[in-house]
């Protein structure tokens, strides 16, 4: 249909790039990206006149995007040629033809075409070699500058290295050993890192692959030197989903994946560079700071619960200041069946439990402010945990004769 609409403009239509590739490798891919020589922002009202998704239209880019049910997305751009101004900037563009717009891509498996016009429907286009790539196996640049011009370029590399369990071409290594040493990964900056690390960890299947990768070529050490990423940060890296997936039968709020992740993955950094490496991967500074005031305590945290006998409200108290996140943390990276145990029926039955009296309730009972109040709700508190009182009528009684 896009050819027709092609034609019936006069212009040149490809699908490219994924798409190309995953079709080659008989894996689904419903990320579509057409490529027009001509007017791409026409090409996609008139495209989309005919299939009636949700139109988006950059027109600053030249670029559309069309969302259709079921989660298909098609991106149209007018075919452009790409240039740096300057090592690791974001590129400039001009107007182009479909060589220069598929030369502007990182990789030769990224690099292939399907013509869509009906003069030369089907016709595969490969200048750059891609499809003999994908049959050997192997991740490789255009030209030997790729990386110094656009460092993402290496997190993709290892990415799609570890998604097929390809290998990483000779020379491309070499190009990017040579960008590493040329300190080209302090020229991101931390959101175009954080993007790309994150990823690399959403592919949780060839999480090893990717982490060993990362490491091989000290990409951690250069993003910051206290970083350690050893085998057992990974194999608890790839354990996350499973924990997870415990975590999800206790309750059906939704956790945020990524985060529990992270935590993970920096498992390993001193107390004190925590929160500095922390800045680095998340960008929300609450959430920097709650992060790392949870694993700062993580320690005293497994120790309190490691007993075989602790009471409730101790388990309380322990893991109360904590979010959902950092308790699938704790429970992922103790491995202690008690701090396990303690933490599931920490979720299971006390999580929710908190107490309805107020300060003003304590006034009507004739009680004058002080620091006294926080000794009552406290007791409170524990008396609820412990199990000795249960409903309001019961705290304001328990209240009344503290
Ligand atoms: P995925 O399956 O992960 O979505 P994809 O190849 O579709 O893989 P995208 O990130 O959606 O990846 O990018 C679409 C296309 O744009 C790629 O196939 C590649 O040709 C090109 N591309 C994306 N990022 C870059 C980059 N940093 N440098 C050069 N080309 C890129």
């Amino acid at each position: 249909l896009a050819g027709e609409v092609g034609d019936e403009l006069n212009q040149k239509v490809y699908i490219v790039g994924g798409f190309v590739r995953d079709l080659l490798l008989k894996t689904d891919n419903w990320d579509l990206d057409f490529v027009t020589e001509g007017d791409g922002i026409e090409l996609a009202r008139q495209l989309n006149h005919k299939i009636g998704g949700k139109l988006t239209i950059h027109e600053k880019f030249g670029t559309a995007v069309i969302k259709l049910p079921q989660f298909i997305s098609i991106d149209i751009v007018t075919a452009r040629r790409e240039y740096y101004e300057y090592p690791a900037a974001l590129p400039k563009v001009e107007r182009s033809n479909i060589w220069s717009d598929l030369f502007r891509r990182d990789f030769t498996i990224n690099c292939m075409a399907i013509a869509l016009n009906q003069d030369n429907f089907g016709e595969m286009i490969d200048y750059f070699g891609g499809m003999k790539d994908l049959q050997d196996k192997q991740i490789r640049v255009l030209y030997n500058l790729s990386f110094i011009e656009d460092p993402t370029r290496i997190f993709r590399a290892i990415r799609f290295a570890a998604r097929f369990n390809f290998t990483i071409e000779k020379s491309t290594c070499q190009y990017i050993e040579q960008a590493i040493s040329a300190n080209m990964l302090e020229k991101l900056s931390n959101d175009r890192i954080r993007e790309e690390i994150i990823h690399i960890i959403r592919e949780q299947d060839v999480l090893d692959k990717s982490l060993q990768m990362l490491n091989s070529f000290k990409i951690f050490k250069s993003l910051d030197p206290s970083l350690t990423i050893n085998s057992m940060v990974i194999r608890k890296v790839k354990n996350v989903r499973f924990s997870l997936e415990g975590f999800r039968q206790l309750s059906s709020k939704p956790f945020n994946q990524t985060i529990v992740m992270l935590m993970q993955l920096i498992s390993e950094v001193d107390t004190d560079k925590i929160s500095e490496v922390l800045k680095k991967l998340i960008a929300n500074e609450t959430l920097v700071n709650s992060i790392t005031q949870s694993m700062v305590k993580r320690r005293s945290v497994y120790e309190i619960l490691s007993q075989e006998e602790v009471d409730r409200y101790t388990i309380y108290t322990a893991l109360k200041p904590h979010s959902d996140e950092a308790l699938i943390f704790f429970y992922n990276d103790s491995e202690n069946p008690y701090v396990r145990h303690y933490i599931a029926f920490y979720k299971l039955k006390l999580s929710s439990i908190h107490i309805k009296i107020t300060g003003k309730d304590l006034q009507e009972m004739g009680i004058k402010p002080g620091p006294i109040y926080k000794m009552i709700m406290d007791s409170v508190l524990k008396a609820k945990v412990l199990g000795t009182i249960y409903d309001r009528n019961g705290e304001l009684e328990f209240a009344k004769q503290k």
